[in-house]
């Protein structure tokens, strides 16, 4: 694991013991994962009576969940950090401020800069920060509710990663990987159930390696197969896949559970192998390919999502171009596109990061633009089709859902669709979501 839980300012001054519920307020940013974490230590919160608030000023304990994947997420965190540190230190009101997530790296650096911060814990490091808590408060008992659950939940399978892709300062604040027991993802994923949940996402940086750690020879497909066993869901999904590890296995076993949602998340990150060998992916171009279409010829019509990074050190006109040829080829459903951001603390931070700004954000808005045509027409082709979506909940007067394929889809009905599969025909379609009209059994 990271560098654990933190520094603790001053665990030596209990607070008062009072009768009014204490507050939080939960600030989070980044993946799945980190959203994970702040539902779980919500809930956790919740169970000991501690209220949410929505603003900070009405809160006891301010809590952010960090991200610090490129630089514009750091400042963001940064920016919020600062806002918070005068409430932190109001002698009217002295609240307890906690941070956690991947700016945790060196937490004696990090107390130095941030002084009125209570506590420091590793990414993930949700019991770390309960503990604290409990220490300051007591450990109240536990009779808060139960918080209610979401449609669709994320439940975390591992930790951490083995790689060390070169850009990347995830797996140093992450750590290696720490694949849960079966048992204990299958205690999350039955208690979100039975509370409502009809999807589950299983979460890793790497889910394709679950288990490598483990000495019981469970892999991802034994895990998906058990999960799937669990009665009142409805669909399962896994991220993020890697394309080293993708094994057939895994892909049979996509393809044989019935509610293994036909949706990957599979990152390329680049289109050129010089490009790939200097991020350390571990595979080339030819061996992605060969993965999608194994996943394509066990699963007709998959959707495939990735990730992009553009303007990576040293990468030239011509290896940019291949990553627009691969997208041309491969048709992906989904790009999901960021511009290098140098993280200190990487391998490749100690290289010129030596494609220009403007550079970057032009072959950013060339492969937006692309994407963005190319899931255009993946979207007009179900056009008049009749798909079946899950409704998770209702926006703007509309409800919304999405299909197996991942794709948003909004509708309007009178009736209560929450947590239901819907037959929806479709009417419209942009690139970004569709809109339907619900089929309902009296054929109308
Ligand atoms: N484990 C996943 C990635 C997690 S980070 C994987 O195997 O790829 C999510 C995405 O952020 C990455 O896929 C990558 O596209 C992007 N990213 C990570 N580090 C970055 C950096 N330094 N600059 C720009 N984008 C980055």
């Amino acid at each position: 694991m990271p560098p654990s839980a933190g520094i603790d300012a001053d665990a030596t001054t209990g607070d008062p013991p009072t009768d009014a519920a204490r507050r939080y307020y939960l600030w989070t940013i980044g993946c799945q994962m980190n959203q994970a974490d702040s539902r779980r230590l919500a809930e956790a919160l919740e169970a000991r009576g501690y209220a949410a608030s929505r603003r900070p000023e009405d809160a006891d304990v301010l809590i952010l969940n960090t991200c610090v994947v490129r630089q514009s997420a750091e400042d963001k965190v940064v920016g919020r950090l600062s806002s918070l540190e005068p409430l932190a230190r109001d002698p009217e009101h002295r609240r307890i401020l906690l941070v956690m997530g991947c700016i945790v790296g060196d937490a004696v650096e990090l107390s130095a800069r941030f002084r009125d911060v209570d506590g420091f814990f590793a990414p993930s490091d949700v019991q770390g920060l309960l503990s604290y808590l409990d220490g300051r408060h007591g450990e109240g008992q536990l009779s808060g509710p139960l918080r209610a659950v979401q449609v669709s939940e994320m439940v975390p399978i591992s930790y951490g990663c083995d790689h060390h892709c070169t850009y990347c300062i995830i797996t140093e604040r992450r750590g290696p990987q720490q694949s849960r027991p079966l048992s204990d993802i299958l205690a999350e994923a039955r208690d979100l159930v039975s509370r409502g949940a009809r999807e589950i996402t299983l979460l890793g940086q790497n889910v394709d390696a679950y288990g490598s750690d483990l000495d019981d020879g469970v892999d991802l497909a034994d895990v998906l197969a058990a999960v799937h066993e669990i009665p009142g869901l409805l669909r399962l999904r896994f991220l993020t896949s890697h394309p080293r590890e993708m094994s057939q296995r895994i892909i049979d076993a996509a393809a044989q559970l019935g509610k293994v949602c036909p949706s990957w998340e599979l990152p390329v990150q680049a289109g050129d192998d010089a490009v790939l060998r200097r991020m350390a992916r571990g595979y080339t171009i030819d061996r992605y390919r060969d993965v999608v279409a194994r996943i394509r010829a066990a699963i007709p019509g998959a959707a495939i999502n990735t990730d992009i990074i553009v303007g990576f050190c040293g990468e030239t006109e011509e290896q940019f171009e291949r990553t627009l040829e691969l997208a041309r080829e491969l048709r992906f459903d989904q790009v999901h596109i960021a511009a290098y951001s140098v993280r200190t603390g990487t391998a490749a931070a100690t290289w010129p990061d030596d494609v220009p700004p403007e550079e970057k954000e032009r072959r950013r808005l060339a492969l937006e633009s692309l994407q963005t045509e190319i899931t255009g027409e993946i979207n007009a082709r179900l056009r008049g089709r009749t798909v079946e979506i899950l409704v998770e909940d209702r926006q703007r007067g509309r409800w919304r859902g999405r299909t197996a394929s991942n794709k948003l889809v909004f509708f309007d009905d009178p009736a209560d669709w929450r947590g239901r599969l819907a037959r929806v025909r479709i009417t419209w379609t942009g690139p970004w979501s569709m809109i339907g009209d619900v089929e309902t059994d009296d054929g109308h």
